[in-house]
């Protein structure tokens, strides 16, 4: 990987330029530019032909000063130390810009879990939590499903916990099916949050949404749920698109056709009655706003000047480049970043952890009532960040001023801790 797309290279260049416009304080940037807890295991799982086989896991804890370590499990084949630490401090950034009681953490597996049968599925599952056993807990790290792990791997995990601990501990995993007291409102959480800040960024800007114009980039959990809640917001979508390519139309797009094409044939570019477009076609439409939602490191110096939408939501993770970042600053498109957009999958979960934790559920209307104000107030807090800044003459990014605020909160709550 080049070193200008080491995820972790870019969350430290992005730490670092926040510490410089804010003046933060040196013995705080230093804490702050590595993870304070590395975890690497080695998992040994039984396999169908009674064979044992040896993965490696992590479990990166970045900073918990503000409370027990958050942040998903993935298990991919191309799983790096690096990610899972870049990974962790944007943890670090989204629960201390939500003002949710965490720190940030991240785990994942080197495995490719499509080759899997159920059986060793639930092994691995099993044997990871066996193995992160002493380093996880309610108080202490609270994982949560991520990259091809689902509600049903949280549950075996869960399981496996309570064993190891001798009492059931439903608080210790987030994200898991409703049947083990995951929370009303969960699936749809994290595209439902990035709406709520389209509904107020497009408010900013004085943007009609009825009507205005939405690519999107990837049709998983994030994508498809946007295109639906978008269009709830009077929004018209009019490009998707897939890991095979997209699809666009002038006159907007079905989502029950897009659904449709998908089941029966893998990808959206079966869609029929819309023009075929590349991923990186995609990104260059002429459009109201652009929502990446699938992979890192879409929009970067080779195409930034070429973006056309009016503003951009990151619903995925690391979707733009430092460089691409800059870029769409200058060009006034403002660009508002992963750990705002996409948090409301961690504020819901959340919310499933105080749930657990006092016994007592909501339903979905509170839940989303709940994640609304959080994800309002901080949008709010971001422009008023920006604004100051402004004012005094230090015109900063979205992402900057996000940083900020995430940052001061993170520092000003290890110096009362007397951590430096
Ligand atoms: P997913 O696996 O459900 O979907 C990913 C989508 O991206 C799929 O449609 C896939 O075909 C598409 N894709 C893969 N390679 C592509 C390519 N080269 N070009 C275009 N599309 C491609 O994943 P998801 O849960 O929707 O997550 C998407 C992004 O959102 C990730 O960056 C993830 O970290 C982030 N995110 C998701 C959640 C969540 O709750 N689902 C929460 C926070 C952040």
């Amino acid at each position: 990987m080049p070193e200008e797309l080491n995820p972790f290279k870019i969350a430290q260049e992005q730490l670092d330029e926040a510490a410089e416009v804010m003046n933060l304080d040196k013995q705080a940037h230093a804490i702050l530019r590595e993870p304070m807890q590395t975890v690497i295991m080695n998992i040994p799982v039984k396999m169908r032909n009674g064979a044992t086989k040896v993965f490696t896991g992590f479990r990166v804890i970045h900073n918990n000063a503000r409370g027990p370590g958050k942040g998903g499990l993935r298990f991919h084949p191309q799983e790096s130390l690096d990610t899972v630490k870049a990974l962790a401090s944007w943890m670090t950034w989204k629960c201390s810009l939500g003002n949710i009681p965490f720190g940030g953490a991240k785990g994942g597996v080197i495995c490719d879990p499509k080759t899997f049968n159920p059986q060793e599925l639930e092994n691995l599952s099993r044997a990871y939590m066996r193995a992160v056993c002493r380093f996880i807990g309610p108080d202490v790290d609270v994982p949560a499903p991520d990259v091809y792990t689902t509600p049903q791997i949280m549950a075996w995990m869960m399981d496996e916990y309570s064993k190891l601990v001798g009492h059931t501990e439903f608080g210790t995993i987030t994200g898991k099916p409703l049947e083990t007291w995951g929370s009303a409102g969960r699936f749809d959480s994290t595209a439902m949050g990035g709406m709520y800040v389209l509904r107020e960024a497009a408010a900013h800007m004085k943007m009609k949404l009825k009507g205005a114009k939405i690519a999107i980039q990837g049709f998983g959990n994030a994508g498809a749920y946007a295109f639906e809640l978008a269009e709830k917001l009077g929004a018209e979508v009019v490009a998707i698109s897939d890991s095979h390519g997209g699809v666009y139309s002038k006159k907007g797009l079905d989502l029950e056709k897009l659904k449709q094409a998908k089941d029966k044939t893998g990808s959206v570019v079966t869609y029929k009655g819309a023009e075929k477009v590349s991923n990186e076609e995609l990104l260059e439409l002429d459009v109201d706003v652009l929502i990446p939602a699938a992979l890192e490191s879409q929009i970067t110096k080779a195409n930034a000047d070429k973006i056309k939408a009016k503003m951009v939501l990151e619903l995925a993770n690391g979707p733009v480049t430092p460089d691409a970042d800059k870029i769409l600053f200058e060009r006034k498109i403002p660009d508002y970043p992963d750990f705002l957009v996409n948090s409301g999958g961690v504020i819901v979960s959340y919310f499933e952890w105080a749930q657990n934790r006092q016994g007592y559920y909501w339903g979905t209307e509170e839940v989303y009532e709940r994640l609304d104000a959080i994800m309002t107030k901080s949008f709010k807090d971001l422009i008023d960040v920006q604004q100051k800044y402004g004012a005094a003459g230090k015109k900063i990014t979205p992402r900057t001023a996000a940083y900020i605020i995430a940052v001061s909160r993170v520092a000003a709550s290890m110096k009362a801790r007397g951590w430096y």
